[in-house]
């Protein structure tokens, strides 16, 4: 079996990928490319996985990792809430069908309006400053309604990941530092509008290793047992950041293990205190990136420097490896049962030279009008695609039960031209 393969996921038939059973070549052919592919099988299957190896623990799906509705209903539909980063995210978590009270407004520099919409929505807010608290309080006392909230903790835990994703660093924008978190709480406790009944912290995304998530319990544990003296604590949230095996053969701790870090040191420390309150978690990537793969038709195949392929996907398309130089298994997808004959770095069609979107790959002979799939793009794969160099954003379809269903309509030249609007005078 090649390293790719995860038996009913991705598969090789005919020397043809599949997803989910159908063939990404057809896809490719019916949809045109470039072109994300999800696998609803696969989603439910790492939403069931996850939770099962947490009983008792609520997931809010981290919303800004894949934004589109389909996928958030899914989520849905297994039970998930939702951790919404803006208005945008509480929106569409919404209308995905996820209810108020199991959203969670996180994020830093949140506006007035943001927090009306959140105050209006019924949703819970992780306050991330102490402004933020006092404009939170005054617009929701104004509003005759109370707010749930917690605090944004900056945990101050160094994991191992990629300094543009480590979230829980003691100089990081995100949380408040822990040695101010009594006093905020005490604060908030007098002011008008809100009910502080969570606390909550996310150290990083992509995290590879359980010891980060222990120490992590541990110290927002220590903060939990200062202020449950006068707190009532419904919920601790200790985030997202659960990694994937991008490049096959990354040693990735599996749910168990992730729950392994966590359960007993919660549990524990729980017991000692006294309390007794509920776990969340918030992952995004576990849930999402291996369930699409992102397909892309090869226009050039140039001998340069080094074997170029071509494709119609940049990143505009899809800008992980630009932003975070984050690897993706690369898959002639016309090609996917043959042997390796040349060395191929795959490029996009964007004008700036960083936009290579695979490096080095040992990949069957690459010619013009393969199908090149892009593995493990469903985190933060669409969601962060833009139109840069006059490029529409591409479709998304949803493969279930060997039928593909589209779920979101490739853009036209008529979106680079919506809300612009040429002055009178110019025309
Ligand atoms: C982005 C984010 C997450 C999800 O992170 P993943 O690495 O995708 O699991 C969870 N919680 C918060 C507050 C976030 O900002």
């Amino acid at each position: 079996m090649k390293a790719y393969e995860i038996p009913g996921h991705l598969e090789v038939k005919g020397n043809h990928l599949t997803i989910g059973g159908v063939d990404a070549v057809s896809l490719a052919e019916t949809y045109g490319t470039p072109l994300y592919v999800t696998n609803e099988d696969r989603l439910r299957d790492n939403y069931r996985r996850f939770s099962a190896a947490f009983p008792g623990v609520s997931i809010f799906f981290a919303a800004k990792s894949n934004n589109n509705l389909v996928v958030q209903r899914i989520f849905a539909q297994e039970g998930a809430g939702a951790d919404a980063f803006s208005d945008g995210e509480i929106y569409l978590a919404r209308m995905a069908g996820i209810p108020a009270e199991k959203i969670l407004f996180t994020g830093n520099s949140k506006t007035d309006a943001e927090l009306q919409y959140a105050i209006d929505s019924g949703v819970m807010v992780s306050v991330d400053s102490r402004d933020e608290l006092l404009a939170l309080s005054k617009l929701a006392k104004k509003a005759k309604k109370e707010v749930k909230i917690a605090f944004r903790v900056n945990p101050d835990v160094s994991a191992d990941a990629h300094p543009k994703l480590a979230t829980g660093l003691k100089v990081s924008k995100f949380g408040i530092p822990t040695k101010d978190i009594v006093s905020i709480y005490k604060e908030a406790k007098k002011l008008p509008g809100v009910n502080p009944v969570g606390i909550h912290c996310h150290i990083g995304s992509q995290i590879l290793e359980t010891a980060p998530y222990t120490e992590a319990t541990n110290k927002m544990m220590d903060l939990v047992e200062q202020i449950s003296g006068f707190i009532d604590l419904e919920w601790v949230d200790l985030g997202g950041g659960f990694g994937i095996p991008y490049q096959k053969g990354t040693k990735v701790p599996t749910p168990k293990d992730w729950a392994k870090a966590i359960l007993p040191t919660f549990k524990a420390r729980c017991k000692k205190i006294g309390i007794s309150p509920e776990l969340h978690l918030e992952p995004g990537r576990y849930m999402v990136a291996d369930s699409t793969v992102l397909l892309m038709r090869v226009n050039t195949v140039k001998k340069a420097y080094k074997n170029f392929v071509g494709t119609d996907a940049g990143f505009n398309t899809l800008i992980r490896p630009a932003m975070y130089d984050s690897y993706h298994e690369a898959v002639i997808a016309n090609k996917a049962g043959s042997p390796a004959k040349g060395e191929y770095t795959v490029v996009g069609p964007i004008c700036e030279s960083g936009d290579i979107l695979a490096t080095d790959r040992q990949l069957p002979v690459v010619e013009k009008d393969d199908i090149v799939a892009l593995l493990d793009a469903g985190a933060y794969g669409f969601c962060m695609s833009s139109q840069y160099v006059g490029r529409p954003r591409c479709a998304e379809v949803l493969v279930h039960n060997g039928k593909a269903d589209l779920i979101r309509k490739r853009e036209t030249f008529d979106d680079l031209l919506q809300n612009q609007i040429m002055p009178g005078r110019l025309l």
